[in-house]
């Protein structure tokens, strides 16, 4: 940690902590009649206050300290975005430990990797996850006790987990006599592991302080405009970078919060929008395919959702048409990475944008967006040396700020930072207004003959196409250039395109030589535990393939 000098002449205001309970602890009592509303694993809906919310993480953080979890230990959850998910980012954190989401989706090995690296000591499930934890209860070397996130009669008659201890037990038998801890606001908070796409996952350890900034940064109007009239539903799951802080930043604002529990199918997520009267959400772009499929295969309409914001990966343009054109929500696409807690910039327009037509704007909103304040970020070439904002020349972005790694958590790949600098492993453009956009990973970008085609534009163009849902663009080896783009297309259900009418399509919209080589068709993409596609897999998959050489 930097030491900064000391002014002789220091700031006279209360010097408190930025610690994560303060945060609930002002939705209670400011915001206290305020609803939290809830699709249980069970398949109820349940609904209780702020209020509620708070006595019970305090109960929650009580009945951790009684089985012995102290500052700085790691807790870890295995649960869907549900009320008492909520209760033990605060009741963990608020207690001073270390709240570890963990994605279910990840391969069980890769689970039992994370839990025995964060050295965790409790874990907490959803009763979906009852078999999984079974399978793998006897390699997690650290766990002390497992809790069931339900009550005493849905507890499993027979297990062979060892030490099950039930969730509403434990807050039945704490009185709520329990004051949130005050501390560094330094210390550690929660805990997150990239999806290791590559090698093992490394951990992110978010503290306090950075959680708290964040949540601030990130409801400001530049950036997801999250207020007290707004009741919001995070379909991004709190196991996927703390659903992208919003648990903090939505009782921060005092909005109502709707929790979506397991069911992110469109149907279900519908009916949720519309009963709960949803105005805004989160997610990345497949969750919205879904829904947005729904909503329009059976001719329905939002009557209150109004705002989303789409990141995680690009959001195709095409997606981004039909949300705001044919179903009036606006969307706000942004970047970030577990890295950054997640949020680094997200698109909205500046006021000289609006006078704009209405084709211009919508070019500046398909970017990934402009920072927030917090963030600073940059381009640089292969030696380090600073590239123009000028909207064109890419290079490798680089980032930092107070809610920015500084490295992963146990000295994981050494020491990460380029001066100062957090590599993001993107690569991107930044224009003269300071917007971003992301032409790929540098681990995806086809290198053809020395120069580089960024896959995301390609895979626009593919989507914007009327019979294409999905598509994939990878480079494959080409004797001559080395690499060629190959697009991968699942065909939109009763659609049909051939190989040449998709390719003739792409003429006039990218430059000739950045024109994929072949198509291929399938039936679906592979898929990571944070709904985005894996073009590792596809690398793989498609290593062998004869590119057409005339
Ligand atoms: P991982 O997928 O490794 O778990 P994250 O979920 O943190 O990591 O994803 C971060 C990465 O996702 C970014 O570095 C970037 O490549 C990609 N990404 C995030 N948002 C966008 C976006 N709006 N457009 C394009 N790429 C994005």
């Amino acid at each position: 940690m930097t030491a900064y000098p000391t002014s002789p002449l220091m700031g006279q205001m209360m010097d408190q902590p930025l610690l994560v309970s303060s945060v609930i602890a002002f939705a209670a009592r400011h915001y206290g009649g305020n609803e939290i509303v809830s699709r249980r694993v069970e398949g109820d809906i349940h609904r209780y206050t702020y209020r509620d919310c708070e006595l019970r993480a305090r109960r929650m953080a009580q009945a951790l300290t009684g089985l012995g979890v102290q500052m700085g230990d790691r807790v870890a959850t295995l649960a869907w975005n549900g009320y008492r998910h909520m209760e033990l980012y605060y009741a963990v954190s608020g207690s001073g430990a270390v709240l570890h989401t963990i994605n279910p989706r990840l391969h069980p090995e890769q689970i039992a990797y994370i839990i025995n690296h964060a050295e965790g000591q409790y874990l907490f499930f959803d009763m979906t996850f009852l078999p999984a934890i079974e399978a793998m209860a006897r390699h997690c070397k650290t766990i002390k006790g497992y809790v069931a996130m339900c009550e005493r009669a849905h507890m499993p008659l027979e297990t062979s987990i060892p030490t099950l201890l039930c969730y509403e037990d434990l807050i039945a038998t704490s009185s709520g006599q329990y004051a949130w801890p005050q501390f560094d606001e330094r210390s550690a908070a929660s805990l997150c592991y990239t999806s290791g796409t590559t090698g093992n996952p490394k951990g992110a350890l978010y503290s306090h302080r950075s959680t708290v900034l964040h949540a601030y940064a990130s409801a400001m109007p530049n950036a997801l405009n999250v207020s007290a009239a707004d009741t919001v539903l995070p379909v991004v799951p709190m196991f996927h970078v703390n659903a992208w802080g919003l648990p903090y930043s939505v009782p921060l604002s005092g909005a109502k919060m709707v929790f979506p529990g397991p069911a992110l199918d469109g149907k279900s997520l519908y009916e949720l929008f519309e009963s709960e009267g949803v105005t805004f959400s989160a997610g990345v772009p497949t969750v919205w395919l879904g829904l947005v499929n729904h909503v329009l295969q059976n001719d329905l309409r939002f009557s209150s959702f109004r705002r989303t914001v789409i990141g995680g990966s690009a959001c195709p343009p095409a997606m981004m048409d039909t949300l705001i054109d044919q179903l009036g929500v606006e969307v706000v696409h942004a970047w970030g990475m577990t890295e950054m807690s997640p949020l680094g910039t997200a698109c909205t327009l500046m006021g000289r944008h609006k006078t704009l037509p209405a084709a211009e704007q919508r070019a500046v909103l398909r970017k990934q967006g402009h920072a927030i304040y917090g963030v600073d970020m940059k381009i640089v070439d292969d030696d380090g040396s600073e590239l123009p904002w000028d909207g064109s020349t890419y290079g490798h972005l680089l980032v930092k700020g107070p809610w920015v790694v500084s490295g992963y958590f146990r000295g994981e790949g050494g020491d990460v930072l380029q001066d100062g600098w957090f590599p993001t492993g993107d690569v991107a453009t930044i224009d003269a207004d300071g917007y971003l956009q992301i032409t790929d990973r540098s681990k995806d970008v086809i290198k053809s003959g020395g120069e580089w085609i960024g896959s995301i534009d390609l895979e626009n163009v593919a989507m914007s196409h009327p019979a294409v849902l999905q598509a994939a663009c990878i480079g494959v080896q080409h004797p001559k250039w080395s690499e060629r783009p190959l697009l991968v297309v699942v065909k939109r259900p009763g659609a049909d395109v051939t190989r040449e009418e998709l390719l003739a399509w792409f003429d006039d919209k990218v430059a000739k030589w950045w024109i994929p080589d072949d198509v291929v068709f399938t039936e679906a993409l592979p898929m990571g535990g944070t709904g985005k596609i894996q073009k590792n897999k596809l690398r793989d998959i498609y290593h062998e393939h004869r590119l057409p050489t005339a």
